[in-house]
Parts: C-alpha cells; structure tokens; sequence
C-alpha cells in the first residue's frame, strides 16, 4: 500500500507519492500543489478546508484557524463556530483532506504516511505531529525533519564524495538552518539551528506597519475586516516584489479605498532588523557544526518566503553561493518526504541511505549543587544529551543522594539550554526508591535514549539494588494522553466534512461572498446577483447546467478580482 509523504506546512501543506519517474506532488481537488493550511467551520457546523477556508479568513474570521502549527504540542484551544479543537486536530483536518486527494489520485487507499516537522520541533511538537497523523487515520512511522527532506529532493545524498551542504528554510512561520554532511551513503545532519518565531509572516508585517504609517491608521480603529484586508493587501504586495521593483499595495479600510507605494530598495532597508534575526541561527549553526562557511559547498533554498528577491540576495552575499533552487522551494520537502516514504517502503528504485538526524535541544534533569558554603542549592540543569547530538543517541550519568537517609530520588527532566531548570520546559519525571543511607552513599543510573522519531524515553537504575525504572515521558507540555486522542477520534468522526465533489462550486461561493464584502454600489449588487443565480442553479442539480454556470461565475469572479 502506498506511503504518501507530507511536508505540513504553517501555511500550506503538500503530499507527495514517489513513481517510477520519480517523486510527484498530489494535486488538491482545485489540481492545485498546495493546500492552504487553513480550516474553518461553517454555519451549519460543516468543516471546511484549505482554499475554501481561507477565502473565509477575512469574511468569517472568527470560525477560521490558520497558523495552528506555532501551537502544535501546546494546549491552545481555538473555538470555531461552538466547536473546540487543539492544534493537532486542526492539522488532523489538513492531513484528512491530503489523505483523501492522494487517495482520489492514485486510486487506493492510504494509510500511512511520512511527516516532515521543522528541524526545530521540540519532543512534545513531533509528538502532536504524530498525534495528528493518528486522528486523521494516517499510521505515521517516520517524522522526517524537513531539511533533511529537502536535501533528499535535490539528491545531494547521491552526489560524489564527502561535502557539506547548509538548508535554508524560511517558511510561513518558522525558520530553520541545518547543515548536514554527507559521506559514503551517510548523511549526517550536523547542527540545527532556527527561529520558531521568524517567517514570511513577518515580511508582511514590515509592509503592514509601512501601510499603517503611510495611511495614518492605528491599530485601535480597525476592525477585524480591516486588519484581515490589510494583511492580504501586505502579502500580495510581497509576493509581486518577486516581478516588479516597485510595488502599491492597496486594501479596503473603513470602506475606503487605501493605498502605499514602496520601492524593492525601501522594503530591503525596512527589512533590515528581519535580515539580521535571519543571520543569528545561520552562525549558531556553523558554530555547533565546526563548519565556516567557506566549506559549505551547497546551499539549498526551502520554504515560500525564501522566493522574496530580498532573501535570496541577503543568502547569496552571505554565503558567496548562488542558492540551489531548481526545485521550487514550496515543493522540496513534500518530494523528499516521498522518497523517505519510499526507501521506507524499500522502493527498489530508491538507493538506500543510512539517515542520521540531531536531537535539536538539549535533554537533561535537575540537580543539586553543593555550593563551597556546604549549603544545597537545588533547581540546577545538568545536561544528559546535548543539543546537536547525532541521534538515535543513548547516554548514561550517574548521579548520587545529597540528603542523609534519602529514601528516594526524583528524576526530573527537562529540555533547553538554561542553567537553572526554571528557564528551561518540564518534560515529566520518574522516582526510585533507594536504600536509606548517609548523603553521597547511594548513587542511580540515568539513561536517556532519544531515537529518530524524537521520542525520549528515560531508564533509572539503582547502584546498590539494580531495581530498574523506565518511562517514556509521556507528559510532555499540551501532549494528548491516550484517552484523549481516543476522544478526539470520536469527536471528528461526528463531524460533518465539505465533500470533495463540490469543493469548487463552494470555493466560489465564499470568493463571492468575500469580493461582496470588499466591494461596494453596483459591484456589490452585481455580485449578490451572481451568488443567487449560482445558488439557484446548484438547487436544481442539473450537472450540466452547474458546469456551464460555474465556470462563467469563475470567470466574472475573476474579472471583479483583478479590477
Ligand atoms: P511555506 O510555509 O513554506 O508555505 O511559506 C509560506 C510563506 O512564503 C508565506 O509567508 C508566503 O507569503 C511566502 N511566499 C510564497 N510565495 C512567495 C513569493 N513569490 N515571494 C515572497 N514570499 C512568498
């Protein structure tokens, strides 16, 4: 049964299924590559996804999620239409309907699947990445991190001989550099280094908050359909920097029509602050790996925002390199993750390759110093693996009793790269009972074994008595717990889900519904006219006549977009 791979994206998601031609992008019911990463509910409690539902970021913007991925592993409830859910079924819902494509288009069921994550998830992040899989009823074996997909799309794991690649990813949301190694059919993932926080998103801001200045407007007067305007206006005007050199970017606010001009020159300046934050990851990077930049002998482009002109300048000056793009950034890690999929699979077309990967942060647990006064001083990290260790990684440390007749040890373990644990993330904990004794007399044995997927699992023993303790931390920050997920499961299989087949007729309906809302006067009676005929042909369920209709409603839609 085929294994699809899935690059999930902050703002759009790709799957993608290797052929004997090598690996192909599904397309979406629209025959579009990318699928927004979007879900909204609809008035009648219907879920709808991708390009539907972005339509209705800016006409139902509070019954619409995007952006969910920042919140994967965390608790953040997001309250749609009376209906709840994590961030995990919100890209359960992405998954199903890529599931669903990919089944349509190749004729077969799917059940598994191949997930890429930033190379910066944390533990709790690749595990709801999991768990998202799950609920949408794909078996999920591999998370792949999406560097390293990206790397196997543009094959520099066949290329000759030992060399250095660095993987730029700045995607929606998220930033990622990674420098990987390759040699003798290994790769080796050497540092990780990123920005969780740092993305597209934020080239959108800087012509926002130019726009803002320019027009006078303060964030206080707007309202949500004003901001939603404003956001599209700022990233249309973003994307088109890719043609031209001088840009308007025009929105609807307060029912007036607004408009900036801005030169490629001033957005770059305006930029300035961005491009630095860029660089910090990229040196942390090269600085973990032991690598300077003259040695990196390929550098590869991943993610949309690094087609902005600005970027791809700023990664050329930077490393002296012209970047590898000749896959389009949107696509690299989906087709890679097809080709994890199919070396999975053990496609005999696919040269296998030995994959190594690196734990991103570093693991440890708390513990006690003795200061020189003799006095205890607790809420110290001591750390166990390190940041940037090649994993599947298992280290061992003993640690000894620091009270008199401590009858107990508590491991707690925690993530980051803090002295004091308080700064760092609580992962969970683990006790053992210990012969009671005087302080330093007992000590225990502490494991941890971090394997491919990211999963941590913790082994104490004690010295004296060999009593083992294992666990794998389940309590990981916003993680859902086997019962939850079994409820979870129930609760989307009571959903109601748009169907496919009339993906398009809905699709033009919410576009129509959104340019009656960013219109006015007659445009705004033309329109309305438009969606009731549309309204009245799809009441008749005449096939042919819907066809006919839709496509001149696209058409008219279409002409009203671009007046
Ligand atoms: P991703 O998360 O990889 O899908 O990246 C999405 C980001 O790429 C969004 O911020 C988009 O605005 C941005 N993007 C897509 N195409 C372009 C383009 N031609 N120029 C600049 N940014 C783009």
């Amino acid at each position: 049964m085929a294994i699809i791979g899935v690059d999930l994206g902050t703002t759009n998601s790709l799957a993608a299924i290797y052929t004997p031609e090598g690996p192909v992008i599904i397309p979406n019911s629209f025959g579009d590559h990318l699928t927004p990463s979007v879900v909204s509910v609809a008035d009648d409690g219907e879920i709808l996804t991708g390009k539907i539902a972005l339509e209705r970021r800016f006409t139902a913007p509070t019954a619409t999620a995007s952006v969910f991925k920042r919140q994967m592993g965390t608790k953040k409830e997001y309250k749609l239409n009376g209906k709840t859910f994590l961030p995990e079924e919100l890209s359960s819902l992405i998954l199903k309907k890529l599931k669903e494509d990919a089944e349509i288009f190749l004729g077969e069921p799917v059940e598994e699947a191949v997930i890429s994550c930033p190379a910066y998830f944390s533990e709790a992040q690749r595990r709801a990445t999991k768990t998202a899989g799950e609920l949408a009823g794909l078996r999920v074996e591999r998370i792949i991190s999406e560097p390293t997909a990206a790397a196997i799309a543009y094959g520099l794991h066949e290329r000759r001989g030992a060399h250095k690649a660095l993987v730029f990813d700045l995607g929606g949301g998220t930033f990622d550099v990674s420098i990987l190694e390759f040699s003798n059919d290994i790769m080796e993932v050497r540092a990780v280094a990123g920005d969780n926080y740092l993305g597209g998103e934020d080239f959108d801001d800087v012509l926002i908050d130019l726009f803002m200045a320019a027009n006078r407007l303060k964030e206080s007067d707007l309202e949500e359909r004003d901001d939603a305007a404003i956001y599209k206006a700022a990233e249309a005007a973003k994307l088109a920097f890719s043609n031209f050199r001088t840009v308007t970017m025009q929105a609807q606010v307060h029912g007036e029509p607004m408009t900036m001009g801005i030169s490629l020159q001033d957005y770059e300046t305006n930029c300035q602050a961005l491009l630095a934050r860029l660089k910090t990851p990229v040196v942390r990077a090269l600085t973990d790996a032991s690598v300077r930049v003259k040695d990196i002998g390929s550098v590869v482009l991943v993610g949309g925002a690094t087609k902005l002109p600005i970027v791809r300048t700023f990664v050329g000056r930077l490393f002296g390199v012209i970047p590898s793009s000749t896959i389009h950034p949107d696509e690299a890690v989906a087709l890679g993750a097809a080709i994890q999929a199919a070396m999975k699979e053990r496609n005999e077309d696919v040269k296998e390759i030995l994959l190594t990967d690196v734990c991103s942060y570093t693991l440890g647990v708390e513990i006690a110093h003795v200061r020189p006064s003799g006095l205890l001083q607790s809420g110290i990290y001591e750390p166990i693996i390190e940041r940037n260790t090649t994993i599947p990684a298992s280290h061992v440390d003993t640690f000894y009793t620091v009270h008199d007749n401590q009858k107990k040890v508590d491991v707690k373990v925690y993530q980051g790269e803090s002295r004091n644990v308080r700064d760092n993330v609580f992962l969970g904990q683990v006790s053992i009972d210990v012969p009671s004794g005087p302080a330093g007399s007992e000590s225990v044995d502490i494991r941890f074994t971090y394997d491919v997927n990211g999963i941590l699992e913790v082994e104490v023993t004690s010295g004296s008595t060999g009593q083992v303790v294992r666990t794998v931390i389940e309590k990981n920050p916003g993680a859902m717990s086997p019962e939850q997920i079994e409820e979870s499961l129930k609760a989307l299989a009571g959903l109601k889900i748009h169907p496919r087949e009339r993906d398009e007729y809905r699709f033009l309906l919410e576009k129509g519904e959104r340019l009656y809302q960013e219109s006015s006067g007659d445009m705004r009676d033309r329109i309305s006219e438009a969606i009731g005929a549309f309204d009245e042909v799809l009441d008749r369920q005449n096939q042919e006549e819907i066809d006919e209709f839709a496509a001149k409603f696209r058409e008219f839609l279409d002409a009203v977009e671009n007046e």
